[in-house]
């Protein structure tokens, strides 16, 4: 009976979201078709056209966001997320995600404030850096989201073996009933939902989900009058070597030694946007249009480094080609790219090194090559 109720539960979680995301990718697309056209009028000032493009970058860039949720989420369900433990500094945290949002929160007029109790050179912990900054993005969003007017803070308490994260609103609250069901997969409360807020009910499931592979526990009290307070606590594992690494820094990165790398790649945009990654980065780019030239390039010269290997290509695909590269050159990190779950778990079995989920910025791609070259 009580798994009959769940299913049932399960099945309309999926169709809400289905409509719902349908919706949510709907808006930023018509936006993108819409604007995309109206761009080809040969007699637009250029205000106009900056206007436009604006929209269509926003939208685009919301989209990306959806797809990263459904993506993350497919990936949590698949136990494929892994951790990239590593120094992190708290403060730089902290203090990109407040810039992130300032202009967010001052849209609202909200008081917007990040508590950071360690001064910057004792904030430094052992953790994943990418999954707390999305973790602590996602509660900031929402808490800026579903508060109207007020404040939002966020930052971390000091306690003995652990660090106390929160982020705090004073908007619209959580009733009592809901209080755990928000975290699961798809769920809207109805009430807010009406309100016509943005989401897909994602992004509280993917928090969790990080909070807990990194160690901790989220939790949060909240009341329809008196807001909410999101909070999590996460083990104080200090760095045994003091290196204080600047967040910024981490984005411009130099091999010392010139390095070679092949892109294989059948869509143009996809390998300039790489390549736009990879400049300044001492590394020569080489691009192969399809699997084939990409086996025939690594058969002639033995001095390419590392591969960034598109799993969907023309000639000869991605997995086939890592397959006949593996036979010659064993030890060359073939790093796949891809945007599909299930595609992940064939790349490692056809013999990649890694894979990049798509889409992907510089910050994942840099953390790939550091690992692999
Ligand atoms: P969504 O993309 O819909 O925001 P989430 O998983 O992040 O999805 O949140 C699920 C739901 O929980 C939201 O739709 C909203 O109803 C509720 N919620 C989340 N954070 C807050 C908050 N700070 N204040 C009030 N309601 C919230």
């Amino acid at each position: 009976m009580i798994q009959r109720n769940r299913a049932e539960e399960s099945d309309k979680l999926k169709t809400a979201f289905i409509q719902n995301i349908s919706h949510e990718i709907r808006t930023p697309m018509n936006a993108i078709v819409g604007f995309s056209a109206m761009l080809g009028d040969p007699d637009l000032d250029s205000n106009t056209r900056d206007t436009y493009v604006d929209v269509i970058m926003n939208s685009s860039n919301h989209l990306l966001e959806i797809l990263s949720d459904i993506i993350d989420i497919a990936n949590i369900e698949a136990h494929l997320v892994k951790l990239n433990p590593q120094s992190v500094n708290i403060n730089s945290v902290l203090k990109s995600i407040h810039r992130q949002f300032i202009s967010k929160a001052e849209e609202k007029a909200l008081e917007f404030t990040v508590m950071l109790p360690l001064k910057d050179e004792e904030a430094e912990l052992i953790t994943d850096n990418t999954k707390l900054h999305q973790v602590l993005s996602n509660l900031v969003n929402n808490a800026i989201k579903f508060t109207e007017k007020g404040s939002v803070k966020f930052g971390y308490y000091v306690k003995k073996d652990f660090i106390e994260f929160f982020v705090k609103d004073t908007g619209i609250g959580i009733p009592a009933e809901q209080l755990l069901k928000i975290f699961d997969r798809f769920y809207q409360i109805e009430d807010h939902v009406s309100k016509k807020f943005e989401g897909t009910g994602l992004g509280l499931s993917i928090t969790k989900a990080y909070v807990e592979l990194l160690g901790g526990r989220i939790d949060l009290l909240s009341s329809p009058d008196n807001g909410s307070t999101f909070f999590f606590m996460l083990p104080l594992k200090k760095p045994d070597v003091k290196e204080f690494v600047k967040e910024e820094s981490r984005l411009v990165f130099r091999f010392p030694v010139r390095r070679k790398i092949l892109v294989a790649e059948d869509v143009e945009s996809n390998f300039k946007l790489i390549n736009f990654f990879l400049a300044n980065c001492n590394a020569e780019v080489v691009h192969a249009p399809d699997g084939k030239v990409a086996v025939d390039i690594i058969n002639s010269d033995p001095g390419i480094d590392l591969v960034l290997m598109d799993l969907k290509m023309p000639v000869l695909n991605g997995l086939e080609a890592t397959k006949i590269i593996r036979a010659s050159r064993p030890d060359l990190p073939v790093i796949a790219v891809t945007a599909y779950t299930d595609d992940r778990v064939k790349a490692m079995e056809a013999g990649c090194s890694s894979f990049i989920a798509k889409p992907f910025d510089k910050r994942r791609l840099i953390q790939v090559l550091k690992e692999f070259i």
